[in-house]
């Protein structure tokens, strides 16, 4: 059986800061390797959002505040609501940095009002104030969940750069996605990164997150799959050695 993924990209012309785009190269690249077909649909302003309904997997990445603002209005009243029950659904979907905000109930930012979210994830995100400090650097996080794991000793950790000033708060649904083990995470506060929902991650990992972290990216590849042909299907190992040595590097430095 030949077996094929339909990815959206959402707003690739707006949010895709810092090599989120990699995101997308990478989700392609590990299907191509193992003879899965992958489509991918840009998901503009422009663009209907039936157009997402035959979508299998889901990508957004960050963006600067003012990019977020544009996006805005389309996606809490076009675009989020299909999200909303595809995610509900259980398609799987990955949300970075101001796309995670944005699945949240608002953003605010540090000055002007609060942006809406499309309250897709049981979470907000505020600025403490233009004196607050940006949350910047490499982060190392151990994962809350086994769900990801792979064959590598490395596979219960991820590994990403961060750069954002909103802190963002989880709601009673949400579960954080891992532990911070060094940098700052969610809030620099409570020590939790990302978080985690039905199939679907929400990360302040940008760099791209899926490059260095291959199990998450085989994940989402291995749900997709199986929502789609409704059987658990074995993805073929592929030889990650360059990705788990880039991911042990920043995990020892
Ligand atoms: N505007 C957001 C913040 O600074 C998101 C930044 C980003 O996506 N890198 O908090």
């Amino acid at each position: 059986m030949n077996h094929e993924l339909t990815i959206a990209w959402l707003y690739p012309d707006l949010m895709s800061t810092y090599g989120d785009r990699g995101n997308i190269m990478v989700l392609q690249k590990r299907c191509q390797w193992r003879g899965i077909a992958t489509r991918v649909t840009p998901v503009t302003l422009e663009t209907e959002a039936k157009e997402l309904s035959h979508c299998d997997l889901i990508f957004m990445g960050g963006a600067q505040d003012r990019q977020q603002k544009i996006a805005s209005d389309d996606f809490i009243r076009r675009k989020g609501p299909v999200i909303g029950e595809m995610v509900e659904s259980g398609i799987p979907a990955l949300f970075v940095c101001a796309a995670y905000q944005f699945v949240g109930h608002y953003y605010k930012p540090y000055q002007g009002d609060a942006i809406p979210g499309a309250g897709i994830f049981d979470l907000y995100t505020e600025h403490p104030g233009d004196q607050a400090k940006r949350l910047i650097g490499n982060v190392v996080a151990q994962l809350e969940s086994d769900q990801f794991l792979s064959t590598s000793s490395y596979d219960q950790t991820i590994v990403g750069f961060e750069n954002h000033g909103g802190r963002t708060y989880l709601g009673s649904k949400m579960k954080p996605l891992a532990k911070v083990l060094h940098g700052f995470g969610n809030n620099g506060e409570d020590g939790y990164e990302g978080a985690l929902y039905k199939n679907s991650i929400g990360s302040y990992f940008h760099g791209p997150l899926l490059s260095k972290n291959p199990h998450i990216a085989d994940w989402l590849i291995a749900t997709a799959l199986e929502m789609k042909y409704k059987n658990d299907l074995a993805l073929a190992a592929l030889d990650d050695r360059l990705e788990w040595q880039a991911h042990a590097f920043l995990l020892h430095r």
